[in-house]
Parts: C-alpha cells; structure tokens; sequence
C-alpha cells in the first residue's frame, strides 16, 4: 500500500480509533472513524470475534463505498468460561460513557472469590480488512495477549479493561504502560502487525 489511502474504522470506539490510527498514520493510511460518514449502527449477531468483524466492516464499505477495517475484540476469563469474549463491551449491560467502568466493576465481582493464581485471562483481537463490500477475501487477522485479572484498578491510559489486566512482562497493568509500548506488546499490535505484512506481501 504505498499511496496515501482513505479507509473507514468500522467502529465509534475512540480507545480502538487511537491505537490503530498511532500505527497505519506511519504507514500513510488516513484511517477515518465511521461517525464521519453518519455510518448507521449494525447489529453484531455473531457468535465469534471473526464474524462480528466481517459484519462491520462489510457494513462500513456498504454505506461509506470506502475500503474498511474492522476490529473486533474482548477479554476471555479462564474463570468464567472465557466471558466475557465477544461480550465484552457489553458486559454490564450499559452503553455510552459509562459502560467501561461498570464493566470493570462487574468483572471485579465476578472474580471476588478467585484467588490470584486462578485469575488468568487474555485479550483478542480480530481485525478485518475489506476493499470493498462484495470483497470475496477479505484480510483476517488475529493477535492474542496473556495476563491476568487483578484486584482492583490501576493505571490511567488506554481503555475498557486495561486497568484490570497485569502485564507479567512489565509489572503493571496494560493501563500503565506508554501507548506505543502497549501497541508493541497487545492484541491489537499484533492483529496489526499480521495486516502490515499482508498489505507488504499483496499489495
Ligand atoms: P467490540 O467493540 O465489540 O469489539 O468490543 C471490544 C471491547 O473489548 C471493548 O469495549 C473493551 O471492553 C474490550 N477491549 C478490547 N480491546 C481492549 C483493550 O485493548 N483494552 C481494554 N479493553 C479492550
């Protein structure tokens, strides 16, 4: 991808809008978010990361006739089953400003009674990148990220559960860390990555 090229986020979520705007404004990607484009609201009625991101971005290149990237993510609990996965946004119910605090709150009581060594947990992450909205092979990739649930917040960057998740590695939690570190190191840097190599091997 060598010019400069226009692709819509499929996603209104700012803390997603500046971790992958940091990473492709490098590789000269103008990557618009969807509400510049009065994009409608789609249901996500699938039952994976994988078919949820397929369903926004084909949304997203439906009515903006833009390319599109689309990123669908979430916390899996070993403790609860791998919840709450492709929920996670939703997780206490809420939308808006507050849901990241009520989710977070939800996940503390949830795992009040797991002690520390049972608290294990990863993020996901699927980022989709589709031409256009008939694309028959759309680019799907996939990055993962342990760590563990701890038991109260820490931290002020990023967002969703980033206070909640330790970093093993560094000590803190993913809140903790600088941005660029966290996009070295996430789920997302690393669907990111899979993506860059993609459009460096298929341009
Ligand atoms: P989606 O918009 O349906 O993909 O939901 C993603 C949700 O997963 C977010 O709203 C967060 O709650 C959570 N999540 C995904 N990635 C991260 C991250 O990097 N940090 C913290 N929470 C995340």
């Amino acid at each position: 991808m060598s010019d400069q090229k226009t692709v819509i986020l499929a996603s209104g979520n700012q803390g997603k809008l500046r971790e992958l705007q940091a990473v492709l404004s490098d590789l000269g990607v103008k990557l618009l978010p969807q509400s510049e484009f009065d994009v409608s609201d789609v249901a996500e009625t699938g039952l994976s990361f994988v078919e949820n991101a397929l369903i926004k971005a084909r949304h997203a290149c439906q009515e903006t006739g833009l390319p599109s990237i689309a990123d669908d993510s979430g916390l899996e609990v070993d403790a609860l089953g791998g919840e709450p996965g492709i929920y996670s946004a939703r997780y206490a119910g809420s939308h808006g400003a507050s849901a990241d605090a009520d989710n977070n709150a939800r996940l503390l009581a949830e795992l009040e009674q797991v002690p520390e060594s049972e608290r294990t947990a990863r993020f996901q992450c699927v980022i989709v990148y589709m031409r256009h909205a008939k694309d028959p092979t759309p680019l799907i990739c996939q990055g993962s990220w342990e760590g563990r649930i701890l038991f109260a917040e820490q931290g002020e960057n990023g967002f969703g559960y980033d206070p909640l998740f330790y970093v093993p590695e560094h000590d803190c939690s993913s809140a903790q860390l600088d941005p660029d570190l966290k996009n070295s190191l996430s789920h997302r840097g690393q669907a990111l990555k899979q993506l860059l190599e993609c459009w460096n091997s298929h341009p």
